[in-house]
């Protein structure tokens, strides 16, 4: 494997270090980075550009930043020997740290970072561990990672919901499966408990906590597996509670089929004549099996024309 490293990232980076020393007094740093610049400052515009991207290049391997990547690596040998080439490059903002197997063939990966990350190796070592392990699931045959443009059988308005809640379902696996095998990762059971309980607000405590437990202490999930339970909370995530759960948020609506985040359930919430404008179309339907608010809006506009 190839480690490229984009040039504004090494920059940013070897700033940060020297802004982060001086401020404590060290000029360690800044010494030794003046000392290869100014030669460079001769040099016209084109030439000086170039001399800094190597100035830059040679810091960051001579202060060693690049070693918690290597080390992570060690620890994901089969990443190792299949990626070709690791491009690792400036996170635009905190949210979007993290790496990705490039499509299709999957050789080349992308590694996006902050570059103040590099001034805490043990947090760049936990962030490392647990991106890591997504693409390492992403790569074994048996995880049955698919990827797709959009969601099968999902509302486009629905996608970002469902999306985070994939999202945050394989990150409490990836946690707890690190965590179990003594090693540290991005965060502890309680932060992705309290990540759980905010996504699924709503769901009643007991419920809440038996689901997040059954998703912490499950072995290693395939992408079918935690795609189901991002899409059918009711039936996948929650089990069990067909009836009651069908007016949670993400639940799929059993009139038009696609998952919402708001349901109308029950006659107080649906009147009548709706009741009896829905049956038409689907016979077996009591308004206890609720319906999303997309549905009910539509019947409600049918109303006025039927
Ligand atoms: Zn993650
Ligand atoms: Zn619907």
């Amino acid at each position: 494997m190839q480690i490229r490293y984009e040039p504004v990232l090494l920059d940013a980076v070897v700033s940060a270090l020297i802004q982060e020393r001086e401020a404590t007094g060290d000029l360690h740093f800044t010494h030794e980075y003046h000392a290869l610049t100014d030669a460079a400052y001769r040099l016209d515009l084109a030439a000086r550009e170039e001399a800094f991207q190597q100035i830059h290049r040679r810091l960051f391997r001579r202060w060693n930043l690049a070693a918690p990547i290597e080390a992570a690596f060690t620890e994901f040998p089969e990443l190792r020997e299949h990626i070709q080439t690791l491009w690792v490059v400036r996170a635009p903002g905190a949210r979007d740290e993290g790496a990705d197997l490039q499509f299709p063939g999957r050789t080349a990966a992308i590694l996006r970072l902050l570059p103040r990350r590099f001034l805490d190796p043990l947090s760049l070592t936990r962030l490392l561990r647990h991106e890591l392990t997504h693409l390492s699931d992403v790569l074994d045959p048996t995880f049955a990672y698919e990827h797709t443009e959009g969601i099968p059988g999902i509302h486009l308005a629905e996608e970002p919901l469902v999306r985070d809640r994939y999202r945050l379902l394989w990150d409490i696996t990836i946690d707890s499966r690190l965590i179990q095998a003594g090693r540290e990762t991005v965060a502890a059971e309680a932060q992705r408990r309290a990540e759980f309980e905010a996504q699924y607000r709503g769901v009643p405590a007991p419920l809440l906590e038996k689901a997040f437990r059954r998703t912490w202490d499950m072995p290693r999930p395939s992408h079918p597996q935690l795609l189901e339970m991002a899409t059918e909370p009711g039936r996948a995530l929650f089990e069990a509670w067909e009836g009651t759960i069908r007016s949670l948020p993400g639940s799929r609506c059993p009139l038009c089929r696609f998952p919402s985040r708001s349901f109308r359930q029950g006659s107080g919430e649906i009147p009548l004549p709706l009741v009896e404008l829905i049956q038409c179309d689907f016979p077996e339907w009591q308004p206890e099996l609720g319906a999303c608010e997309r549905c009910v809006e539509g019947y409600t506009v049918c109303q006025g024309t039927r």
